[in-house]
């Protein structure tokens, strides 16, 4: 079972950059960041993600 998958889905959605984190407070356009540590993240927080597409 390997039906193809079309590009571009079950991918993170790098347009969650569009708006800040209200999690971790990046700014627009930048990657999210672990306050703790100051270490970035690959993927954006849920809750930016939430907010960019409420904005959209
Ligand atoms: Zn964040």
């Amino acid at each position: 079972m390997s039906a193809p998958r079309p590009v571009g889905l079950g991918r993170p959605r790098p347009a969650a950059l569009a708006v800040p984190c209200p999690h971790c407070h990046a700014t627009t356009g930048a990657p999210c960041t672990i306050p703790a540590t100051g270490g970035r993240l690959t993927d954006p927080h849920p809750s930016r993600i939430e907010q960019q597409e409420r904005a959209a």
